[in-house]
């Protein structure tokens, strides 16, 4: 399609070309002999270029929208694509809103180029080239100064280029802090005005915004200098070129006046070029940045997304040996995020069973989020090793790993949308019937039957028209959903009553197989919570401290053996003694 466009592109200027040279044969030729007929004949051949170059750019024009849109298209799935194989790393070193300007006003960016080039850019150079050549072969004399002209031409765009790439990419990068600005504003609007913090934030969105509009200036400013320095030096080649036709005889006059012609479309197409030169600046500036994300190394070499599913029910076959391996064991792991300094885990060692409940307990900071983030893989740790049924993380394909292992997080995450297909991101097969067991297990049935439209209801952009509370057990149900064999709740009934956390507490209990002899075929479940109450009946306990673990065991050992768990016992006593 672009070629099509291209093909168009030169029957069009080729007709461009000709009209001059046309017209000087109807002057030599006919005018100046006085010849009518031959008039008359070329200026039909005139007329029917010119019939054919318009229609050329019509058809022209059509074909290169079509074709810079399918670019467009095509770079923005790529990206998109390669986006979502991120490792988390990655994402949080090019930070999410930066990434969507990338995907969108990057893209546009590369897009508005390739329309331009094949629309009207890719005609300067052919003009250019072919009106010179025209000039040079009607009037040999003429070369140097058209080489003059040329060579200052090319110093002019030369710098152009130098100077404007760094500035466009500053423009991206103020788009950048634009977005990042305005987006965190908007997630927390509901703070910002709770805390009377509008002034500031207004303050910090003009800055930003200022901060753009400098750096767009900035950049343009050097086109527009560029402009007026080309004006002006092929204005002085006309002159010079008149100047030293002074001595030609009047049969050339034809050509001369085309020279002047040529000399003034070389004029336009060098304006063009300068277009072209600064879409072109704009356009890698911008690429440089797609690319930048293209050379993050995917999360992971191997995903095998088809056999997934499939192998959530082998897994529980395979694992029916006389001592089943633990569901979760880490090894001495120590993890430290890639920017910070300090490890957020230091010499990580337990090992949890199968069909088994593990809370896991701790100040802030301590590192519990860390702790079970690495369990479906966001995260690889730097030394030692987080083993699955026995099996390294690094030899578990990805996407079957973690269809086995639901994390929900400590932010309850909702999509626009109904409650039910909420519910059904854990698995799109689930039956109606599956989605309200799972949320009679995570206690959100209630709420959920007496909304207006049941679980047809609507659910707003983030979730904004419920409770922290009902996020949180829609959270925990659409991982009930997935059925997975082990349950991660990082600190997601922090919002619920004791009455309610303690019954969805004891619905997942249930689904452990807890009491039964065998527990093989049980869910895992580990909690993370702030309060004694929720981990105190897990059959172990890991107390977190600092990125270590400060104890392991029962309640009741903890209550003997660890002294940040006794503090911690202490402090909550008001609350939880049952
Ligand atoms: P907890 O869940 O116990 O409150 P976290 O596991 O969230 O603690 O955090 C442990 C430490 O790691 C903290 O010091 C925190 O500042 C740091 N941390 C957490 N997430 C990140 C991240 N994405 N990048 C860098 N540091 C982080
Ligand atoms: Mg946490």
């Amino acid at each position: 399609m672009a070629l099509t466009a291209a093909g168009f592109l030169l029957v069009e200027t080729i007709g461009d070309l000709l009209q001059p040279t046309l017209m000087s044969m109807i002057v030599d030729r006919g005018v100046v002999r006085r010849d009518v007929g031959t008039v008359l004949r070329w200026g039909m051949v005139m007329l029917a270029v010119a019939v054919v170059g318009a229609g050329a750019a019509a058809m022209r024009n059509i074909y290169a929208s079509r074709a810079s849109q399918l670019i467009g298209r095509d770079i923005r799935s790529d990206t998109y694509r390669k986006v979502m194989s991120l490792g988390f790393d990655d994402i949080d070193r090019l930070q999410p809103s930066a990434i969507i300007t990338r995907i969108t006003n990057d893209v546009v960016q590369i897009q508005n180029f390739a329309q331009g080039l094949m629309r009207i850019m890719l005609k300067a150079p052919i003009t250019c080239v072919g009106a010179i050549a025209l000039i040079v072969m009607q009037i040999p004399e003429q070369t140097p100064t058209v080489a003059v002209i040329l060579a200052i031409a090319a110093v002019l765009i030369w710098a152009n280029m130098h100077v404007s790439f760094p500035r466009f990419l500053a423009v991206q990068r103020a788009l950048d802090r634009l977005g990042i600005v305005s987006r965190e504003f908007l997630r927390s609007i509901r703070v910002v005005k709770a805390f009377v913090m509008e002034h500031e934030e207004r303050a910090r969105f003009g800055a930003a915004s200022r901060q753009f509009a400098d750096a767009n200036v900035a950049a343009t400013r050097v086109n527009a200098t560029y402009g007026p320095l080309i004006n002006l030096s092929v204005n002085l080649g006309i002159v010079a070129m008149l100047w030293l036709s002074r001595a030609q005889d009047a049969a050339h006059i034809g050509a001369l006046m085309a020279s002047m012609n040529y000399m003034t479309q070389v004029l336009f197409a060098l304006n063009r070029v300068s277009m072209i030169v600064n879409s072109a600046t704009r356009a890698s500036a911008s690429a440089s940045r797609i690319q930048e994300i293209f050379d993050c190394p995917a999360e992971f070499a191997e995903r095998g997304g088809a056999h997934a599913r499939r192998s959530r029910n082998d897994a529980t076959a395979a694992s029916s040996g006389r001592c089943p391996p633990p569901a979760v064991e880490f090894r001495d792991v120590t993890f430290a995020y890639e920017q910070a300094g300090a490890p957020a885990l230091r010499g990580v060692s337990f090992a949890m069973d199968h069909g088994s409940t593990l809370g896991i307990i701790g100040p802030t900071g301590s590192g519990k989020s860390t702790l079970v983030s690495l369990i479906p893989r966001l995260y690889d740790p730097q030394s030692g090793s987080v083993l699955i049924d026995g099996r390294n993380l690094r030899d578990w394909d990805v996407d079957e790993l973690r269809v086995r292992i639901a994390l929900v997080s400590q932010k309850p995450t909702l999509f626009t949308g109904t409650v039910a297909s909420n519910l059904r991101w854990g698995d799109p097969a689930a039956s109606d019937a599956a989605i309200r067991r799972a949320a009679r297990l995570a206690c959100a049935s209630e709420f959920v039957d007496a909304l207006p439209d049941g679980y047809d209801a609507r659910v707003g952009q983030g979730g904004v028209n419920l409770s922290g509370g009902q996020k949180q057990r829609l959270n925990l149900a659409r991982a009930l959903v997935r059925g997975p064999r082990v349950l991660i709740l990082d600190d997601c009934t922090s919002a619920l009553d004791a009455v309610t956390e303690h019954d969805v507490l004891a619905n997942l209990r249930s689904l452990t197989g807890g009491g039964t002899t065998d527990r093989r075929d049980g869910m895992g479940v580990v909690v993370i919570s702030q309060r004694i109450a929720t981990v105190r009946t897990c059959d172990r306990i890991i107390v977190m401290d600092d990125g270590r673990i400060a104890g392991i065991g029962t309640h009741d050992d903890l209550m003997q053996s660890c002294a940040l768990y006794q503090a911690i016992a202490k402090s909550q006593i008001g609350g939880d003694r049952s």
